[in-house]
């Protein structure tokens, strides 16, 4: 759906689930490390208020000027409110807490799903950028519809857990009900199995559930639970620069290269 004016056409990825706690932060921060660390250019935009991607990276709260919340309202471009990472390749758009007020003004707005679309559309950076990955917050608020409405694919990580399933469908009538009315093109690149516990019999059982049930959208690549991936966050880094053998990272290393294999037989076909 986004043309950039040099043609360069980054996938914008949207980061989604309406559960909280999830894997949505956790997936945001080390797929868009794991693709850089591929050597692409990655762009990740925090569009969650409590501003955890942008915390996992480092970036002190004293030291977010500008955000996610500038880019809905317009009033900034992407050149802006660009922060480097630690990772080369990676930036972020950081959220602040201004943006826990913008559900609720852009209820009054002209435009009000399109606004990100509308201010990130035509912005030069963004033929900087082979993925844009939108951390999205834990609803199905105005925030997130404009996240899916800019974004080409919807990412869904599912934690293997009792209700897995539960809220699924809804998010999968918001998607197409984005599509009939917002965004015309907006597929599913996946769902990704989070916090997988090999010891414990549910999640096999919840995997094969879900595998039953939606068949091939969902990865193949399983994030198993793993301690190194948690504790990561409270040292500003992402799980591939905290500790990159640990099973976590090496996961999420797997899920960026069968992204760039569904691409490429996406293409082909
Ligand atoms: P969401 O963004 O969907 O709310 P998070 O990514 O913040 O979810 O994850 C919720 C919690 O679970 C966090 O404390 C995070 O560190 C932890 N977590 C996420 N993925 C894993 C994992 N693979 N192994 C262990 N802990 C994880
Ligand atoms: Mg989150």
């Amino acid at each position: 759906s986004s043309q950039n004016l040099d043609g360069h056409q980054p996938n914008i990825i949207a980061v989604a689930n309406q559960k909280g706690g999830v894997g949505k932060t956790t997936t945001a921060i080390n797929l868009a490390t794991a693709l850089a660390a591929i050597g692409k250019k990655v762009l990740i935009i925090d569009l969650d208020p409590q501003g955890n991607a942008s915390t996992g990276f480092g970036i002190d709260r004293s030291k977010r000027k500008l955000s996610s919340y500038e880019l809905i309202t317009g009033e900034a471009d992407i050149a802006a409110v660009l922060a480097p990472t630690a990772v080369p390749g990676l930036y972020i758009i950081p959220s602040t807490i201004d943006l826990s007020g913008a559900d609720t003004e852009l209820v009054t707005m002209s435009r009000r799903a399109y606004r990100l679309r509308d201010t990130l559309e035509f912005d030069p950076s963004l033929g900087n950028f082979d993925y844009v990955l939108i951390d999205c917050p834990p609803s199905l608020s105005l925030l997130t519809l404009n996240a899916l409405t800019l974004a080409q694919s919807v990412l869904v990580p599912l934690q293997c857990e009792f209700f897995a399933l539960e809220g699924l469908s809804l998010l999968l009538r918001t998607i197409e009900r984005v599509k009939s009315t917002y965004n015309a093109s907006l597929a599913i690149s996946g769902v990704v199995l989070t916090m997988f516990d090999k010891r414990n019999r549910l999640s096999d059982q919840v995997a094969k559930d879900v595998r039953g049930y939606l068949g091939d959208v969902v990865f193949k690549t399983v994030i198993p639970r793993n301690v190194r991936v948690s504790e990561a966050p409270s040292h500003g880094k992402p799980a591939l620069l905290y500790d990159h053998r640990c099973s976590g990272s090496q996961a999420y290393m797997r899920l960026a290269s069968e992204i760039l294999k569904r691409e490429r037989k996406a293409k082909a076909a």
